[in-house]
């Protein structure tokens, strides 16, 4: 007899544990490690889904009697649904991410699988052309439905139930009717490719997007690839450090090739906004049946499909967004992320898990290497290069020919308001338009709305109100309890009433709100430019899916001249007619309650300013600011990267953050805010007390509670703790014991290790 140890998928804490089941005869040698399968569980015997971790005979080691164990019931899957280096990294990530190994299989394993169902269709056809006819022509069929039916199936052939039944607007009951008259046969089998495909709607984009040359690599690009090469049998973490536009995607593009080439697996993880259909598409073109592409517009079925074909080894490359890190893939020997200071690659709900912690796990348990990209690295994984830990690599130069880095001009706003041109657009701005508009060239302009609105400015010189022992600015916040309106620091959490906000600039004492308008942005537009037609990409206007594809599509056909946008537009997209490209409200960017603000705000403009002069004639941006002697604007402006990451690390020793000292977070939600402030002060006295207990050597520190940047949300008030410590593992072990000392229904508490994304 075998028998076998399974995890649950709906697993609870306290179920959260290997159990044991006997395997029955008739699906011995089908059940493996890795198998998905139906358990009996509990006293009712409910059916659960599980995973099995391992298959065994050896019944001595059981320890109690065999003849006391369950049966399982069925296997939900002929195939394992996970690898082998799959179901080692199932322990590792629970501890990582404070989760259940239930958590860990859903996150792994696509839901659809096990209801088999929805990779089958019935399919309905007729019996035969004569018996059909006859019933046509015999005037017998007295309802419209089957005779549309028939006369459907008559000239098309075999079609899909539900296919059918929208087409010909016949129900369920009309169609068995049709069966009993022996007139119609119903056969249940999985779909094919195609039949998927054609099924749900594809992504269609003309051949002229999706076409993507090939390059010889230039001489960086090369010596980027060897490196990679000459180790691709190393569990090595590489960081391509390359300037925009300087060719990285050829680089991993070459590497993905070299491991197919010698039949190895790939992963290559992109920000999820990168995966639009041109994307998808170029990726198609290049590796052809060979890419498995999992994109935000798949539906259930081809998510299965794709993920189906990873698993047979039919798919040996994988490109998607974060949750790809998951796939299914056997002999992996190469992982690549892009952009891997993207922010997207951290999960923001429950379980918090970040992609490149699990392609860390996933590299050692296949001793592969894995490439990480940027032209703005991580100030954490720039200063591991810089260490030692990860190996550096350079691209300095842009790739295509002639290509050169766009010229980049700060602009004082406050001059140019004197000068009579208001706050938004800047004289030598409008110039440098009017001349591109003269060429039919387009201009973007980009302005960062998000995570500024809560801060204050001084009126007379544009400093935000930042707190005097933590170098970030105070954010805004209305009190209902103690009716007024409070600045508060989210490091330390040193609190002010707006009224007592002086300004350390210029001693002002008057402030406003942060912030910059759309709407006045496109009055202007407007006015300046009557004839030149104006696109919007903000949160407003890409509410609808597909709609961010459709405005950036319908910009680089060149249907309209500007581009007004926030972030969204400042990624990874290929404009080969903008050169000029404005940044309004620079110094806004950097301006939030976060440490990693700068380094946020850098990376947006130095991906903005990439935008500009992509194709032959070079690019000209204009960073407007309140402040031009921000030290942030002027690295931005050189495009100097190692500059700024020298300012800035600088910063984060000083101010012992991350990568000196992990810093995590406890949230603690309630729907009631005199409720909230009761149990977030027991929190707080628990907390203070159990961390001073602590070794010296762990180097906790407590800092909080401060509301949440975003205090209300959906209905409920929310407080945060920060606590410092040396290491994320600490953190961890903090975290499980406030986990078993409250409970989460009093308590609705939830855990970050690793707060603020990297
Ligand atoms: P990055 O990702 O580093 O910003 P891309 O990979 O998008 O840069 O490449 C920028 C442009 O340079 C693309 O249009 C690409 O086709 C082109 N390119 C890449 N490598 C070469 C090369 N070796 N020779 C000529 N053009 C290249
Ligand atoms: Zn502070």
């Amino acid at each position: 007899m075998k028998f076998c140890k399974v995890l649950l998928r709906e697993s609870v804490r306290q179920t959260d544990k290997a159990y044991t089941y006997k395997i029955p005869e008739a699906l011995e040698g089908n059940v493996v490690a890795g198998s998905y399968v139906k358990v009996p569980f509990g006293f009712g015997n409910r059916k659960q889904t599980a995973l099995v971790t391992s298959v065994s005979d050896d019944l001595d080691s059981l320890g109690f009697d065999p003849s006391k164990l369950k049966e399982l019931d069925s296997l939900l899957d002929l195939y394992p649904v996970m690898t082998k280096d799959q179901l080692a990294i199932i322990e590792p990530l629970k501890s990582r991410f404070l989760c259940t190994s239930g958590d860990v299989i859903s996150m792994m394993v696509p839901s659809a699988v096990g209801t088999v169902a929805k990779a089958k269709a019935t399919f309905v056809d007729i019996k035969s052309p004569e018996t059909s006819k006859e019933a046509l022509e015999s005037g017998k069929l007295r309802s419209i439905a089957h005779i549309h039916m028939l006369e459907y199936l008559l000239a098309n052939g075999a079609t899909e139930r539900k296919k059918l039944l929208s087409i010909t607007k016949a129900s369920d009951a009309q169609l068995r009717g049709l069966r009993d008259k022996d007139l119609i046969t119903l056969t249940t089998r999985m779909l094919t490719r195609e039949e998927v495909e054609e099924d749900e709607s594809s992504d269609a984009v003309s051949s002229e997007e999706s076409f993507r040359v090939v390059h010889e690599l230039n001489d960086e690009q090369s010596a980027a690839f060897e490196e990679v090469k000459a180790s691709l049998d190393k569990a090595q973490v590489f960081l391509l450090h390359g300037i925009t536009g300087s060719g990285k995607t050829e680089v991993y593009l070459k590497c993905a090739g070299e491991v197919l080439d010698r039949g190895g697996c790939v992963i290559y993880l992109v920000p999820e906004i990168s995966l639009t259909p041109q994307t998808v598409n170029w990726i198609r073109g290049r590796f052809g049946d060979l890419a498995a592409v999992m994109h935000s517009r798949l539906s259930d079925r081809q998510r299965y499909d794709e993920w189906d074909r990873i698993r047979q080894g039919q798919a040996r490359i994988v490109v998607g967004p974060r949750s790809s890190i998951f796939a299914p893939v056997e002999n992996l020997k190469l992982i690549i992320i892009d952009e891997e200071h993207d922010s997207s690659y951290k999960s923001e709900s429950f379980p918090k898990f970040n992609a490149r912690d699990v392609a860390i796990l996933r590299m050692k348990m296949n001793s592969c290497p894995l490439v990480l990209g940027s032209a703005t690295p991580l100030v954490s994984s720039y200063y591991l290069a810089n260490k030692g830990y990860y190996k550096l690599l350079e691209l300095k130069k842009r790739a295509a020919r002639d290509a050169v880095l766009p010229e980049v001009k700060i602009i004082d706003m406050k001059e140019q308001v004197k000068e009579g041109y208001g706050d938004l657009l800047s004289g030598p701005l409008r110039v440098a338009m009017a001349q591109a508009f003269a060429k039919s060239q387009q201009v973007i302009l980009f302005l960062n709305r998000r995570g500024y609105s809560r801060t204050l400015v001084c009126s007379t010189c544009g400093e935000p109100v930042y707190c005097p022992s933590c170098s970030v600015a105070m954010t805004l916040h209305n009190n209902r309890r103690t009716a007024g309106r409070l600045l508060i620091c989210h490091y330390c959490g040193y609190t002010i009433p707006c009224e007592e906000a002086v300004c350390r600039e210029c001693e002002g004492t008057k402030f406003k709100r942060a912030g910059l308008g759309t709407q006045q942005l496109e009055e202007i537009l407007n006015e300046l430019y009557p004839d030149k037609k104006v696109l919007r990409m903000d949160q407003d206007t890409t509410m609808l899916p597909g709609a961010h594809e459709q405005i950036l599509s319908e910009f680089r056909s060149h249907k309209a001249d500007i581009l007004v946008g926030t972030q969204m537009i400042a990624k990874g997209h290929d404009f080969p007619s903008v050169t000029v490209v404005g940044v309004l409200g620079a110094d806004l960017i950097a301006m939030s309650s976060d440490y990693k603000a700068s380094e946020r705000g850098f990376e947006l403009i130095t991906q903005a300013a990439g935008r500009a002069g992509r194709g032959e004639e070079r690019g000209r941006v204009f960073l407007q600011s309140l402040r031009p002697d921000n030290p942030l604007l002027m690295y931005a402006a050189k495009q100097d990267y190692e500059e700024f990451y020298k300012s800035e690390i600088h910063y984060r020793e000083v101010m012992q953050l991350p990568p000196f000292k992990a810093v995590g977070e406890v949230v603690i939600s309630l729907p009631d805010e005199d409720m909230l402030a009761q149990r977030t002060m027991d929190l707080g006295r628990y907390l203070k007390d159990f961390l001073s207990y602590q070794d010296p050597s762990l180097g906790f520190e407590l800092f909080g509670p401060v509301p949440a940047p975003i205090y209300e949300l959906r209905g409920r008030y929310r407080n945060v703790f920060m606590i410092k410590s040396s290491k994320k593992s600490y953190l961890n072990e903090v975290f499980r014991q406030i986990m078993e000392d409250f409970d989460p229904n009093l308590y609705p508490l939830s855990f970050d290790n690793d707060a603020g994304g990297s």
